[in-house]
């Protein structure tokens, strides 16, 4: 079964020891100790295979009780809870894990103006792994983090004058700089380098990109803030698949769940056998470049109860999101005392014809199951309109697929 890893055994033996010390650990955590009494030692990929995965809040569980402190230097809390809910936090050394990255993925160099746009503060990890990145690539920096809806014109014109030649954010907030840039008509000549992380890849911004700057191309990294930089991707690689770092070892289950093992001995979370949610495979990536990669799938937590029935909300989004006129849509549930009283599928409407908003609403409703029948006797509660803006997160600067508001 060992194919189903992005290492091959000789090349994760060595590291196992790491994975054992992650064990030992999470055995002495009360409330996780009985899930591990019957794991003696992690020696081969066989015994990774066989541990039992980890959840969010099982990690967070034994933070709480681990408490981890950095060998050297200051020891960071960042949130580690998901785009909605409230923060959870997981722990990392000044530094954030990416010398490990910048030894095999170099999108920067020292002639680079690269500006840092994830949001900074709020105990959000992107900003400063990013701002670690750059430091070990020597460029210029431009620390910008978010910027408020009426500020982008002036800050576009600002980079422009700078001649900036790389900007890093995630898809979402990348896709306002883009979007906004290609409205107002302003053109960054300059710009080679687009790097992303916190999101899948949106098709959208690479026809925004293509219009505002014609040379830029896209250089992701995948993670998450429990396991830090997983792997990262070039332009000649596919937008959802990743090139594992060699501290990293990626499982893929057979239900196509992804898990991760850190081998990083530096690393302060006991990540083993840690499921994000995201689905995937190991696969050999068509740009070439040797080793096994990971394709990741999306996620597949994205399935809802709705007055007691499961919404799949990638596949309304998918469904609506064909539709001519739709740049982006996002499923907004709304709930009384944990019942849902509506829902209501938000469009990002682009350029071009305006999507026939009441033809989408009868399909979304006849052709979903969980839609037609939950809201059999008030159908009136499940719409479908356009928006100006899609709801994000204040603290992540992230646009989720689906939002839950609860009413008073
Ligand atoms: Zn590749």
């Amino acid at each position: 079964m060992t194919e189903h890893f992005s290492l091959a055994p000789e090349a994760a033996g060595p590291r196992l020891h790491v994975a054992g010390r992650s064990l030992e650990l999470l055995q002495s955590v009360p409330e996780l100790a009985p899930r591990y009494a019957a794991h003696e030692a992690v020696l081969t990929l066989d015994d990774v295979a066989a541990l039992p995965p980890l959840a969010k809040d099982d990690l967070n569980v034994a933070l709480a009780h681990l408490e981890p402190k950095a060998e050297r230097g200051a020891t960071w809390l960042f949130q580690s809870g998901g785009s909605t809910g409230a923060p959870k936090v997981g722990y990392a050394p000044t530094g954030f894990y990416m010398a490990g990255v910048h030894a095999h993925w170099r999108p920067l160099d020292r002639t680079d103006v690269f500006v840092n746009a994830w949001g900074a503060g709020r105990m959000w990890g992107a900003h400063f792994l990013a701002a670690a990145l750059a430091d070990l690539a020597g460029c210029q920096v431009i620390a910008l983090g978010s910027v408020g809806a009426d500020e982008y014109d002036e800050w576009l014109a600002f980079l422009r004058a700078r001649r900036v030649t790389a900007i890093g954010g995630t898809p979402s907030v990348l896709r306002m700089w883009f979007a906004r840039a290609r409205a107002a008509g302003l053109k960054l000549p300059e710009l080679r380098k687009v790097l992303w992380l916190g999101e899948a890849w949106q098709p959208q911004l690479a026809e925004d990109m293509a219009a505002v700057a014609p040379d830029a191309r896209r250089w992701g990294m995948f993670g998450s803030t429990e396991t830090w930089v997983v792997g990262t991707n070039t332009p000649d690689c596919p937008a959802d698949t990743f090139h594992p770092l060699p501290e990293q070892l990626v499982h893929a289950g057979p239900d196509e769940l992804l898990d991760f093992t850190t081998l990083n001995p530096d690393m302060l979370n006991p990540v083993l056998r840690y499921r994000t949610g995201d689905a995937g495979r190991i696969v050999s990536c068509p740009c070439g470049r040797p080793g096994r990669a990971m394709r990741v799938l999306g996620r597949r937590d994205s399935v809802v109860q709705v007055r007691g029935l499961g919404l799949d909300v990638d596949e309304v989004i998918a469904r609506a999101e064909r539709e001519p006129g739709v740049a982006r849509a996002q499923v907004l549930i709304t709930e009384q005392r944990g019942r849902a009283t509506g829902v209501d599928v938000l469009l990002l409407t682009g350029r071009g014809a305006a999507p026939d908003l009441d033809r989408l609403r009868r399909e979304l409703l006849s052709a979903t199951f969980t839609l037609s029948t939950a809201f059999q006797h008030d159908p009136e509660s499940f719409r479908v309109r356009a928006a100006d803006v899609l709801i994000s997160n204040d603290r992540t600067g992230k646009t989720s697929n689906l939002v839950v508001r609860e009413e008073p």
